[in-house]
């Protein structure tokens, strides 16, 4: 199990950065990984405090992040030889960092700029162009340093995607639950309560987030980062994943069109609440209430589209048993349940 050493979150947190390499004892030579934006709004100011604290300091600032782009990363850090990692960016900045790092058995430290999905604290990793449409175990950072301050900069359609990817806990531990109890799956009552607990608190929240004061963006940090913490205790993807994320990655290969991760998780946790004749509306007001979508043309999907990714998406990951397994819905159940749910019309 790798847990997080250090996590910090809240208003002006970077200027943590000293004391944090000090207490987790970075000497050497530190490469930060980031991408043009995120270095202006966060990347330097991190640099400037590493150099403060006596620590070299290489970066790296990447423009497209795929298998290659990772395997160029990793002879960089083969070659500047950093004793740790800092990913400064979105959750494809920290992917990237997580991967490289962990492949290389360096450390890494996840500076998140935006709230998008739960990969800022989780052991998994996911790349474009991997075999894989879904994320693989990679290592869990050594610390979390995550400023509202420069999170509230970006755009708000990265927290709602953030909010859609915790309230898909609601349905992903239903999933493992259903695994444990019809296929002998091993289940961690604690990271399925810590992962539920997280979706529990956003949904009450939801008002505070909706308001964007720095408390609300605390709280769904918070959640995020608890969903990782899930996640490196079970030792998979779990907690946190279950048919609504099959959903999300058959939407991802199914349609050239992507909406964000969370968005489309939202969605497939309604369906899947629907499929459990659990509260699916509950989900749907709060994420109405976040301003997320709730309909396939509000995803951005044509609806025979989206009636098809949830047909195929048992198939996208057949060892994950989920409900869409147990309940192998053809394509006019599926439009059905897309009906019945109000997502197609
Ligand atoms: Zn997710």
């Amino acid at each position: 199990m790798q847990l997080p050493r250090e996590v910090i979150v809240g208003k002006g947190t970077l200027k943590c950065v000293p004391e944090v390499a000090k207490r987790l004892g970075l000497r050497g030579k530190a490469l930060v990984l980031s991408d043009s934006i995120c270095y202006d709004v966060a990347g330097k100011a991190v640099s400037d405090f590493l150099t403060e604290s006596g620590l070299s300091i290489d970066f790296l600032l990447v423009k497209t992040m795929n298998k290659k782009d990772v395997l160029d990363i990793e002879s960089q850090i083969k070659k500047l030889k950093p004793k740790v990692l800092f990913g400064v960016g979105g959750g494809t900045i920290i992917d990237a960092a997580k991967i490289s790092s962990g492949r290389l058995n360096i450390p890494f430290i996840s500076v998140p700029t935006t709230v998008s999905h739960d990969g800022i604290a989780s052991p998994l990793a996911s790349i474009k162009g991997s075999d894989k449409p879904y994320s693989e175990l990679a290592q869990a950072p050594l610390a979390i340093i995550a400023d509202t301050e420069v999170i509230a900069q970006a755009p708000w359609r990265f927290v709602i995607s953030g909010c859609g990817d915790v309230i898909a806990k609601i349905t992903a531990v239903k999933d493992w639950k259903l695994a444990h109890i019809e296929k002998n799956e091993y289940y961690g009552e604690y990271a399925a309560s810590l992962a539920l607990m997280s979706a529990k608190l956003v949904m009450e929240n939801a008002e505070l987030i909706a308001s964007r004061k720095d408390e609300g963006l605390h709280v769904l940090l918070e959640a995020l980062i608890s969903c990782g913490v899930a996640m490196s205790i079970a030792g998979s993807s779990r907690p946190c994943s279950g048919s609504e994320h099959l959903f999300s990655h058959a939407l991802d290969i199914f349609n050239s069109h992507h909406a964000m991760h969370g968005e489309q998780c939202g969605v497939g946790s309604m369906l899947s609440a629907y499929l459990y004749k659990a509260n699916w509306q509950r989900i749907r007001n709060t994420l109405k209430l976040i301003g997320a979508p709730t309909t396939a043309s509000e995803l951005g999907f044509k609806d025979a589209d989206l009636v098809k990714a949830l047909e195929v998406a048992a198939k996208i990951r057949p060892e994950r048993y989920t409900i869409l397994q147990k309940l192998n819905l053809d394509f006019e159940a599926c439009e059905k349940t897309a009906k019945a749910t109000g997502i197609i019309s």
